[in-house]
């Protein structure tokens, strides 16, 4: 199967071996050495010089955990919601009882820095700023450089929710001044499902210690000091571990600006063909048009279930539908991580065979 959805994501084989691997005592030196490199080497692609700690969670807890060691009860947020991704930020924020405020934008649009700083004037108690990097659910790459540096100007603190960029398109931890940055293992590091990243910055240890939010699995000033001996607080999944240590293996010998070029020419090239096939992209602006997945509309009279149904049986290749208000809207194809050339080549021409047989006519020249 030509797995193309926005994560879980294809695993390299020898990334899956290393999951298949014999347990190890998590208390051990054998896993104090795993941990150690493990982390080494997400700060060497996080960009930052600062903390990363591994979590046994999805993204969801990463982000869970993103607000819970920086924030209070009733403290005032500001959350820049471009998608569902966005939005389910804000609810955790909400859930812990934050007072947020929303900065939304249109499906397919991408946030204005300009229009953070103002907002950041209007709210000057907001405390912090919840951003997603790249939304997964509108294809759709926010500019979070110059989004912080409208927080960095406003000193708020700034968390972002990086699970579907970071490893695949550029972030700038320290050099950007973002306090905490979520990944997650199942997205562009070509591992499977289990394993949450979250860095934090001197500004985000010093909101920890004013953090008064309930916190205990996601405390992560107990998972850095388990850290400092090589372990964890609970039991890690280890397996994904194994995984992750021969990933970041495979990805440091290809180098990240290789790995950025792939990404960025693969979105072209998935752009190109799409475009090609007269379907219309949700990204409102192509400048910022995701290198990671591709929303695309779904032409009016074609039922997007049948679609992908199609493209699953007949020709061997998974897509993902649209989510919340854009089921049935939209369709996405994923492209990071695992992925080359060809994948997309298979994808585009599938397309171009199966869409005729659900009623959608090429243009002449597809
Ligand atoms: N944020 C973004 C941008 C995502 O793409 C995802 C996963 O699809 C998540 C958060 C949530 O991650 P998970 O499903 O691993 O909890």
């Amino acid at each position: 199967m030509n797995l193309r959805i926005p994560g879980p994501t294809p695993c390299p084989p020898e990334v899956l071996a290393a999951s298949a691997r014999q347990m190890i005592n998590h208390r051990g030196r054998q896993f104090a050495a795993l941990i150690g490199r493990v982390v080494e080497r997400l700060k060497r692609f996080y960009r930052t010089q600062h903390d990363v700690l591994v979590l046994t969670a999805s993204g969801t807890g990463g982000l869970e955990a993103a607000i819970v060691n920086t924030l209070s009860p009733g403290d005032e947020v500001l959350a820049v919601v471009i998608g569902e991704f966005g939005q389910r930020f804000a609810e955790i924020a909400e859930a812990y009882g934050a007072k947020v405020v929303r900065l939304e934008y249109e499906p397919g649009q991408a946030a204005d820095p300009a229009e953070v700083r103002r907002a950041l004037a209007r709210h000057p108690k907001a405390r912090a700023v919840l951003v997603t990097h790249n939304e997964t659910s509108t294809g759709v790459t926010n500019p979070l450089a110059e989004i912080a540096q409208a927080v960095r100007e406003a000193e708020r603190l700034l968390l972002v929710d990086a699970v579907s960029s970071l490893s695949s398109i550029p972030v700038e931890t320290d050099a950007w001044g973002l306090d905490v940055v979520v990944s997650g293992s199942q997205k562009g590091w070509m591992v499977p499902p289990g394993l949450a990243f979250v860095s934090m910055s001197p500004r985000a240890w010093e909101a920890y210690r004013q953090a008064r939010m309930p916190r205990l699995y996601l405390d992560l000033g107990r998972h850095q000091r388990y850290l400092e001996r090589g372990q964890t607080p609970w039991t890690p999944a280890v397996s994904v571990l194994f995984a992750l240590d021969v990933a970041l293996e495979m990805m440091e010998r290809e180098g990240l600006e290789n790995i950025f070029a792939r990404h960025a020419r693969i979105g072209q090239m998935t752009r190109d063909g799409v475009k090609a096939l007269g379907l219309q992209l949700l990204a409102a602006d192509e400048r910022y048009a995701s290198n990671t997945v591709t929303a695309v509309r779904v032409p009016p009279g074609v039922d997007e279930r049948a679609l992908r149904r199609l493209l699953e049986e007949e020709f061997g290749v998974e897509l993902a539908g649209g989510q919340g208000e854009l089921q049935g809207q939209v369709f996405r194809i994923g492209h990071l991580g695992w992925v080359r050339e060809e994948d997309i080549r298979q994808t585009l021409d599938a397309l171009a065979q199966a869409l005729p047989r659900v009623g959608y006519e090429l243009p002449a020249r597809a």
